[in-house]
């Protein structure tokens, strides 16, 4: 199985080492023609204008919507607001995929200052009865406002905001499952592919 990071801003090496060390074959995405050989792709969190402009800089745009009607694509907090299909609060003109049928407000906890941890209970990670919470760092992260055909909701914090969503082949997180040392998320979407 090899799976794809997005290489081209943000913190795609955490992603890349954690599928390494999850048995995967891995490639530092910067390219249309390295999608041919992959079998899923992770959008890392970063600036999802950034991630936006370059994509759409070098060609990826096209290429990553075709990748996305076919295979899996996983994307965490920049990579989410890029994947979803509709960006509340989105700079005017910020290239989004527009795949997944999720609508995503960026920034919706405030600033850098306002990052903050939490443990999160996601059922969809329990396995041979272990249902240990998942601690969630969310850094200027977006919030997953709603969840229309298809998708559903996998996670949401205590007061029902949230955090995590399916559909298909497409999964969002709002917050950075690469940061914190637990492989879970990324044990969930290699089965997922
Ligand atoms: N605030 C960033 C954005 O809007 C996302 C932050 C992150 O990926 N940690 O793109």
């Amino acid at each position: 199985m090899k799976i794809g990071v997005l290489a081209l801003q943000g913190d795609f090496a955490e992603h890349l080492a954690i599928l390494k060390r999850l048995g995967a074959e891995t490639a530092a995405v910067r390219l249309p023609g390295q999608l041919d050989e992959l079998d899923g792709l992770i959008i890392p969190g970063g600036e999802s204008t950034t991630i936006g402009k370059l994509a759409a800089h070098y060609g990826l745009i096209e290429p990553l919507r075709r990748f996305g009607q076919e295979r899996a694509i996983w994307g965490t907090c920049a990579g989410a607001i890029f994947l979803a299909k509709d960006a509340r609060r989105a700079k005017e003109g910020q290239p989004l995929l527009g795949l997944m049928d999720i609508t995503v407000e960026r920034n919706a906890f405030g600033s850098q200052v306002d990052s903050f941890e939490t443990d999160l209970d996601v059922p969809a990670l329990c396995s041979n009865g272990n249902c240990a919470p998942f601690h969630a760092v969310f850094i200027r992260a977006p919030l997953i406002e709603s969840v229309q055909a298809g998708a559903r909701v996998l996670a949401s914090l205590p007061d029902g905001r949230i955090v995590v969503a399916r559909e298909g082949r497409w999964l969002a997180t709002s917050f950075h499952p690469e940061l914190t040392g637990d492989d879970r998320f990324h044990a969930y979407f290699l089965k997922m592919v």
